[in-house]
């Protein structure tokens, strides 16, 4: 796990964030090697039911919508209506 795949993880800048449970400075990318017993998985479009045919670039399509679009998978879903899991 990554900790900007959680759900707790708070965006600091382009590198850290912090944990909104612990508090901790943490590395947006980092690996555990032990994950989080608190990990929740975060709700992006990676991760929905609506996003296909991801390419190298971690782009996909969304077919949520009436009209398809392109949508990166790493983007931010908490907000969107047409979110799956
Ligand atoms: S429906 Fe929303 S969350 Fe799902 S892939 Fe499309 S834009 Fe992303």
């Amino acid at each position: 796990m990554r900790h900007y795949d959680c759900k707790n993880y708070i965006n600091l800048d382009c590198e850290k964030g912090m944990c909104a449970l612990s508090k901790a400075i943490v590395f947006i990318d980092e690996e555990q090697q032990d994950p989080c017993a608190k990990f929740v998985l975060a709700e992006k479009c990676g991760v929905c039911k609506n996003f296909q045919s991801m390419d190298t670039q971690g782009i996909g399509q969304c077919i949520g919508f009436e009209k398809e679009n392109w949508t990166y998978a790493s983007c931010g879903a908490s907000t969107c209506k047409g979110y799956m899991s």
